[in-house]
């Protein structure tokens, strides 16, 4: 997202960004470069969503979904505003 423009470049992880020490990430279509997947080695519990099974992020991953990241965003906004309106 950061090398498309879509956020500033402050949202960088990795070797050029930042090291970060989450309870849960989750990554979305994110392939496991080892200049990103350096800056995740404290990350405690890893949800991995990738179209493709063989990707190294989805190897790291504690669980990893074979899925388009897309389809998944989306049914998460779904769930999570529905569960605002209830
Ligand atoms: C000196 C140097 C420093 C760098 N520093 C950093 C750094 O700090 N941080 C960093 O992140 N990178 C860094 N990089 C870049 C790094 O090498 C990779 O190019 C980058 O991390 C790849 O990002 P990506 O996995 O998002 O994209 P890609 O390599 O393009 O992978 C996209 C992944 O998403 C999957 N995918 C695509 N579409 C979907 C979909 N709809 N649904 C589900 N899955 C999908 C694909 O299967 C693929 O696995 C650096 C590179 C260099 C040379």
């Amino acid at each position: 997202m950061v090398y498309a423009g879509w956020v500033s470049s402050e949202a960088l992880v990795g070797q050029a960004g930042k090291h970060i020490r989450p309870k849960v990430l989750f990554s979305f279509g994110v392939s496991g470069a080892i200049q990103h997947t350096a800056a995740l080695a404290d990350a405690r519990f890893i949800v991995a969503v990738n179209k493709n099974p063989n990707a190294t992020m989805m190897q790291l991953a504690d669980v990893a979904l074979v899925a388009d990241a897309n389809q998944v965003c989306s049914g998460i906004i779904r769930a999570l505003k529905q569960r605002i309106r209830d």
